[in-house]
């Protein structure tokens, strides 16, 4: 976790929150408000000098009431248990708002995984399945790529599992590498997914996309095809891109003075996210510190990087013309930013509902291994653009009639579906 704030606290809030006003029987509450299983445990991993190291490793499993349970693994440093249980129950609300059968999962692993070479980076990711295979499954949890980690990473995990399994087995991870079980469209999927609402969000306010300047936090490959999609989709402008640099230790902002081209970016930027400093600055982008992108000049605010970057003392500072937030990230905004939006008449895209699109493709390419029948990259976007327009339709219409915010009603959605499908299996 990040700076002071405990996503798991702040996961436990919300729903709290939120279960009060849709009066939620408090005993249903308590099965809600903690992930059903949870495992922690250690990954050796021989490194190529010989050493042995042992890595910190997690699966949380929130609530599968509606399917199998579903979620990324993160490779972070800074990761804790308490991170990944509030990112595993957010799934939950995640697939319960995109109307897709499953549950709630996340995983995490405590490294930075730019300081490891490829081969240590393949023993650790058959590491963490041969600690975990007998707890994850096509119909049991399904893993996929999070912060981190990449298509690739999925691809060694997967085929660890069939190993192990002793039959070939795609379902059991997604976001795998296209031609090795992955769908397309996945890569594009998370990014394209929160532009779809954004335009959704546009139509209700009556705001011209085309006269629209978005500041993204992040280069990582949310913001990457979010940054795309606002440019190609929309025909917006996009102001700004931040991005960790790794060899600096420390993040930038990345802006044009006629907005920022995210394919030429995507060009000169690595696997981690990190750009080109040098030849970003020869090509005429003008570099200034990380947290600057909150303060440029735009209508449209697409947090893409980690969780709790708008808070209690970065809220204040976003430009007086911001109408939306769209988050990207899963929990980039705290409880004191949401104040602040409410205060500010700001329509917030909750998180669980603008970056649903990743997940969403995830079931679409689970679907695809169960049948062993390949979709093309149109019948996937498109398939996923009908999800996500109509995710975003039952938060809003549930928004409007019960007269509460964006992210109160995308709960209501969402633990409504989970409840009602706790009680259909007779568990409450
Ligand atoms: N890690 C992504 C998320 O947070 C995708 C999860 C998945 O595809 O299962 O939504």
């Amino acid at each position: 976790m990040t700076g002071q704030i405990n996503a798991f606290e702040m996961a436990q809030r919300q729903f709290d929150g939120v279960a009060k006003l849709l009066n939620l029987d408090p005993q249903i509450a308590e099965v809600l408000r903690w992930p059903m299983r949870e495992y922690s445990f250690r990954i050796p991993v021989r490194m190529d000098d010989g050493s042995l190291r042992v890595f910190q490793g997690y699966r949380v499993q929130h609530n599968d009431a509606r399917g199998p349970n579903k979620g990324g693994i993160r490779f972070h440093p800074s990761e804790t248990f308490d991170t990944v249980r509030a990112l595993a129950t957010w799934m939950t609300w995640k697939c319960a708002v995109a109307d897709i059968p499953l549950g709630g999962g996340k995983g995490g692993v405590v490294v930075d995984p730019s300081t490891l070479s490829t081969t240590e980076k393949e023993r650790l990711c058959r590491g963490w399945v041969q600690v975990m295979w007998k707890n994850i499954g096509p119909r049991l949890d399904v893993p996929a790529p999070d912060v981190g980690t990449t298509a690739q990473m999925m691809g060694w995990m997967m085929d660890e599992y069939s190993k192990l399994v002793g039959e070939y087995t795609p379902g059991v991870f997604t976001g795998k590498p296209l031609g090795g079980g992955g769908s397309e469209g996945r890569t594009e999927a998370t990014g394209f997914g929160v532009i779809y609402t954004v335009r959704e969000a546009m139509k209700f306010l009556n705001i011209d996309p085309k006269n629209s300047v978005a500041a993204i936090e992040g280069f990582g490959n949310v913001a990457q095809y979010a940054a795309i999609g606002f440019t190609e989709m929309l025909g917006g402008k996009v102001a700004c891109v931040s991005c960790w640099d790794r060899n600096d230790k420390t993040s930038y902002t990345y802006s044009h003075k006629d907005g920022v081209n995210p394919r030429f970016l995507l060009t000169i930027t690595d696997q981690y996210g990190t750009i080109d400093k040098k030849k970003a600055l020869d090509a005429g982008y003008i570099l200034e510190e990380g947290d600057k992108w909150i303060e440029k000049e735009a209508n449209v605010l697409i947090p893409a990087a980690i969780e709790g970057h708008v808070n209690a003392d970065t809220v204040k500072k976003i430009s007086k013309s911001v109408k939306i937030v769209a988050e990207g990230a899963n929990g980039p905004c705290t409880p004191e930013a949401d104040e602040y939006f409410k205060a500010n008449g700001i329509f917030n895209i909750p998180d669980f509902l603008c970056n649903a699109g990743g997940v969403t493709t995830s079931y679409f390419e689970s679907v695809q291994n169960d049948m062993n029948f390949y979709w093309t990259k149109e019948e996937v976007l498109q398939k996923l653009d009908t999800k996500m327009t109509q995710a975003f339709q039952a938060v809003l219409d549930m928004s409007l009639k019960e007269k509460v915010y964006m992210r109160d009603a995308a709960y209501m959605v969402a633990i409504d579906r989970v409840v009602k499908a706790m009680q259909l299996r007779g568990w409450v």
